[in-house]
């Protein structure tokens, strides 16, 4: 079958119409050799900057270990200017009206809608996955824009009957001030837009660490922002290596002029900073990991979960906080469940490079990643787990769909977040063992479970000690739908009606001697 393919080399587009059982490997695995909206500088008070040292650090294509480019390595100190330009920025940016922020942001989706092949590209530059779930996520990521935009102009104050006829009661409500954010890598755009857009539509400013392997996807949105209009200051992307990481991260939470702090990352990364805005009492939200229990009760239709389990499995390689962690599956349904499974990822999965047409699991992040979820699969196979599928390492970054069967709860992959491409199935007899089961963690973020029994679907969802929970569904996330976890994978609820609250203090004004 002859198809279309179309680069857009350094601006200009090569059309190639080539046969696809023919298609070259340097064709297939083509990463675009000049990319759009590409810079290797941080953005701070509306200026492309580098660190005061001079230094700058690698990043590298996880799917090739090539270097992509560099970017500033910045220190505390650098953190410390741009937070100060935040806080000039922020005097005048709060006192703009709703409709001018919300006219801003509404023009940078259009922009970043625009230009969505472009920033889809870099996104599966830097973190590897395929360029259709980059694109997905990019459209993702616009979508928190449009939706602040809207937001904006519907933060409504209060006037309370009062219970004395001489005072009244007035709730007005503000921006916070500045606002010190943390992504992590799995999505590079739209962890960067559910927050920052939030933050700017309340009228606060941002300075915002993405994380050191996918710096790009941050700095591609602070283009767009200033072509849309976004006064200098309002949005500050400070890079930093690793090394850095800690010292910035310090420094944005101990720092009294910012006044909310927003991550996303690992567990052991949000408790240090919390721990670090307790000397400054800041407002901080977190979204951290979970261990999400994946229950398939014998009621379920079986098409239905084996659909939800590949949703929710295998999306950015396994690499989200909500992928199915635990799956736990009735001992009516096991063996066709396990069958299914099998058939169906043998079928539609395809590990490969993320500009390669047809491929849905791209590298992982690093090598590290390859060893811990290598880890968890010769333990599980160790300590008795059955291998369906999968299991090896592919070379580079890249690891094999897998899936174990006859996982017990002993087993890492029961106990720690897998991150990785790993379906890890357990057995199970009753409702009552596997709520059991599902609670007994410490994360709560996401849960899923598969029946069609209407009275055990509302138990259920109650009984779950989840942020989220999908039901008869794998894919739950949207802009409008409240994103938190319980417990401690989290404070806080990124998106929908209540995003906004978290960037806004709520001020009681007493109105006497009326
Ligand atoms: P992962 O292990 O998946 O990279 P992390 O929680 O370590 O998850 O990283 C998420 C984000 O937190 C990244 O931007 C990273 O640079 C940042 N980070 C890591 N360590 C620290 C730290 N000590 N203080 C502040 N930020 C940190």
């Amino acid at each position: 079958m002859a198809i279309c393919m179309t680069f857009r080399a350094a601006g200009s587009k090569v059309h190639l119409l080539i046969n696809k059982s023919s298609i070259p490997w340097y064709i297939k695995m083509a990463a675009p050799t000049s990319v759009r909206f590409l810079h290797e500088k941080a953005y701070v008070n509306g200026k492309w900057a580098d660190a005061a040292s001079g230094k700058t650090f690698d990043v590298v294509n996880p799917s090739n270990g090539k270097k992509i480019g560099v970017v500033p390595d910045m220190d505390a100190a650098d953190t410390q200017n741009a937070i100060q330009f935040a806080q000039t920025a922020f005097e005048s940016w709060k006192e703009t009206t709703a409709k001018e922020r919300s006219v801003i942001l509404r023009k940078w989706s259009e922009l970043c809608i625009e230009n969505k092949d472009e920033l889809a590209k870099i996104l599966t530059l830097e973190n590897g996955k395929p360029l259709a779930e980059a694109t997905g996520e990019v459209m993702y990521g616009t979508s928190f824009m449009e939706w602040f935009a809207e937001e904006a102009r519907r933060v409504y104050g209060d006037i309370i009957p009062s219970p004395a006829k001489t005072k009244k009661i007035l709730v007005l409500k503000q921006p916070i001030g500045v606002a010190g954010m943390i992504t992590p890598w799995n999505f590079p755009n739209a962890m960067i837009t559910r927050k920052a857009c939030a933050a700017i539509a309340a009228g606060c400013t941002v300075v915002l660490k993405p994380a050191e392997d996918t710096p790009y996807s941050a700095l591609a949105l602070c283009e767009l922002a200033e072509k849309a209009g976004l006064p200098p200051g309002v949005l500050n992307i400070v890079t930093c290596s690793r090394a850095n990481a800690g010292v910035v991260g310090k420094m944005l939470c101990e720092n009294p002029m910012v006044k909310k702090i927003s991550f996303t990352g690992s567990t052991v990364v949000g408790k240090i900073l919390l721990q670090q805005s307790a000397s400054t009492v800041k407002k901080v939200s977190l979204e951290l990991g979970g261990n999400a229990p994946f229950i398939v009760f014998d009621s379920a239709d079986l098409d239905q979960a084996v659909n939800g389990t590949m949703n929710s499995k295998f999306r950015c390689s396994g690499q989200t906080c909500v992928c199915a962690n635990r799956i736990l599956v009735q001992e009516g349904i096991y063996p066709k469940y396990i069958q299914k499974l099998a058939e169906v990822m043998t079928r539609d999965l395809k590990v490969g490079d993320g500009f390669e047409s047809g491929t849905t699991q791209g590298p992982l992040i690093n090598h590290n990643a390859v060893e811990k979820v290598d880890g968890h699969v010769q333990d599980a196979i160790q300590k008795g787990a059955k291998l369906v599928l999968g299991g090896q390492k592919k070379g580079g970054n890249f690891y094999a769909p897998t899936l174990l069967q006859d996982v017990t709860l002993d087993m890492k992959c029961a106990k720690e977040e897998i991150f990785g491409p790993i379906a890890a199935v357990h057995k199970f007899k009753t409702e009552e063992e596997v709520i059991k089961i599902a609670n007994t963690t410490t994360a709560g973020l996401a849960g899923y479970f598969f029946s069609q029994n209407i009275s055990q679907i509302w138990r259920m969802a109650e009984k779950l000690e989840y942020g989220l929970i999908g039901v008869n569904e794998g894919l739950f996330s949207m802009t409008e739908a409240p994103f938190g976890g319980w417990k401690e994978s989290g404070l806080g609820s990124e998106g929908s009606k209540y995003g906004l609250n978290e960037y806004l203090e709520i001020k009681y004004v007493c109105l006497g001697g009326m």
